[in-house]
């Protein structure tokens, strides 16, 4: 690739640069590579569709040798090292991103689009969890109890358990947020004893590659980690169907997470999954409106839209419906679309022309009525997927809008009346997904009553979607299996073994 300066609206740092110059190989079994076949992809910036490097495109060969690798590694060094050794390696690499921080945050912005204020917090967020992990790396403990009734009847015994790492698992991720994705996933299975082949997603797969190169810096053996870029349908699919791989973390779409369970029913490999949303945000009369009309906004716009817990179906109280409306429509006009290298960019393109179509598909079908856009609706002309932040109103349950996932940035209010918390909770919950959501009120009686009537994994109050490290966070109904972060992210990689010992 020849990409010059003229290439981006704001000068890159010279770190970046440095990796742009240079490849972006597979990584297996210690060595970076390209793949078997010699594949390589393209790609691109979505605010302005330059090409920006060729990455290598592995498939089923190269994912069969990553499995390998990570098998031997698994049986060998990576099994004798102690958990404290383990912490050790995790924090060594998070002092890594903490000192490379720039150039992984210039890269999701220009593979993802994402604004730079927020890639620079997910880079900095990412070397946060990589500290916590280690933390959980030196607390992996048992316990001990009762030996049964009929063993102790023939003398003195001792029962205790183990915590085992699962072995060798197949990580799959999106590309919404590429390298938080990558990271939320390496850190509990790295620090639980695991060794792991990444795929990350084909549209994104730049910050793996520099991951790749500090994992190796930060002295983890060989084998313990390798990255295989690469398609779903190929590279992704050889993974989840490798019969040396015991576990499959998976973050994409519900349709892909169903294809995932229904191919590791075979051998029934372990699944967790994160996937898709369409999460409620309620809005009560007695909210406090300066910190409604942005923090409700900013639910659905976040990320572009393109954000698994984004609240995107809004229940407002008849008695606030037309000043919440009216304050968000001036909030949404008021946001700077453009690349996310500018610093003040609150809403960069989505990934990719198809993903455009998509989502103004959804628009389209709104403005036919009878619900009506309030704020946005169209997608800005020229280069890069740019689509306006869009409020449809007066939308009812049944519409397209409000029941699928559009993973763009377009909100769905639908207006309420009374207070019967239950049948506001039936509104709420009326959806096949249930991963975030969040209540808008300054009672206490009503926050807390109504978060325990959501049926999510996660509910915020008076924001939305705050997670963390040590916040554990999934979906009930169809938008997963298993909790990522805190301690039950790290159990998603750990086996229980209970032994009996008769003394
Ligand atoms: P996707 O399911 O199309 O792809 C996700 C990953 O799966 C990619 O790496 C892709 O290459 C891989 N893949 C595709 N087909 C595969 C197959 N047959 N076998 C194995 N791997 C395969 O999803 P996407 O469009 O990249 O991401 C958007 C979706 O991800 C949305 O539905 C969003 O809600 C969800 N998501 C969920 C969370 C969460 O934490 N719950 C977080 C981010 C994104």
């Amino acid at each position: 690739m020849t990409l010059t300066a003229a290439d981006f609206p704001v000068e890159l740092s010279p770190g970046t640069w440095d990796v742009l110059r240079g490849d972006f190989p597979l990584l297996i079994d210690g060595k970076f590579v390209s793949s078997a076949s010699g594949a390589a992809g393209v790609t691109h910036d979505p605010a302005t569709g330059a090409a920006l490097a060729d990455f290598a495109l592995g498939d089923a060969v190269d994912v069969d040798l990553a499995v390998r690798a990570a098998h031997k590694a698994f049986g060998g060094p990576w099994s004798k090292l102690s958990h404290f050794e383990r912490a050790r390696l995790l924090r060594k690499l998070a002092d890594l991103f903490e000192a490379n921080t720039q150039v992984l945050a210039e890269l999701e912005v220009i593979d993802n689009g994402m604004p730079m204020w927020l890639a620079g917090l997910t880079a900095r967020n990412n070397a946060e969890l990589f500290h916590y992990y280690a933390g959980w790396a030196e607390r992996i403990e048992g316990t001990t109890t009762t030996p049964p009734a009929h063993v102790l009847a023939a003398g003195e015994a001792l029962t205790y358990t183990l915590r085992e790492p699962v072995g060798v698992v197949g990580q799959i991720v999106p590309w919404n947020v590429p390298l938080s994705m990558a990271c939320l996933k390496l850190a509990p299975a790295l620090a639980a004893g695991c060794t792991v082949v990444l795929k990350p997603a084909e549209e994104t797969p730049l910050s793996a590659v520099v991951l790749g190169r500090l994992i190796m810096e930060a002295g983890f053996p060989e084998g313990v980690v390798n990255i295989v870029n690469g398609d779903g349908a190929t590279a992704g699919a050889a993974l989840v169907r490798h019969p040396l791989v015991s576990k499959i973390s998976f973050t994409g779409s519900t349709e892909v997470g169903k294809l995932i369970v229904r191919e590791c029913a075979d051998d029934l490999k372990k699944v967790s999954l994160e996937l898709g949303g369409k999460s409620p945000v309620i809005v009560f009369p007695d909210a406090d409106m300066a910190k409604a009309v942005p923090g409700v906004a900013m639910a659905t716009f976040f990320l572009q839209g393109q954000n698994c817990m984004a609240g995107t179906r809004i229940f407002v109280h008849a008695d606030i419906y037309d000043e919440l409306l009216e304050g968000m429509a001036a909030f949404a006009g008021s946001m700077k679309i453009g690349h996310g290298l500018h610093a003040d960019t609150m809403i960069g393109p989505l990934i990719s022309a198809k993903q455009k179509a998509r989502v103004m598909s959804y628009v389209d079908e709104a403005r036919a009525g009878p619900a009506r856009i309030v704020a946005g609706g169209k997608a800005p002309e020229g280069p890069g997927h740019f689509v306006e932040p869009t409020i449809v109103a007066d939308t009812t349950p049944d519409m397209r809008v409000v029941r699928e996932e559009i993973f763009g940035p377009v909100m769905a209010v639908q207006r309420f009346e009374g207070d019967d918390l239950d049948a506001i909770a039936a509104m709420a919950n009326d959806s096949d997904f249930g991963l975030s959501g969040s209540v808008w009120t300054q009672d206490l009686s009503t926050a807390h009553k109504m978060a325990a009537r959501v049926r999510s994994g996660h509910v915020s109050v008076n924001t939305h979607g705050a997670v963390g490290a040590n916040i554990p966070f999934g979906g009930f109904k169809q938008s997963g299996w298993g909790r990522e972060f805190g301690r039950e992210g790290l159990d998603l990689y750990l086996e229980t073994k209970a032994v009996t010992v008769a003394l």
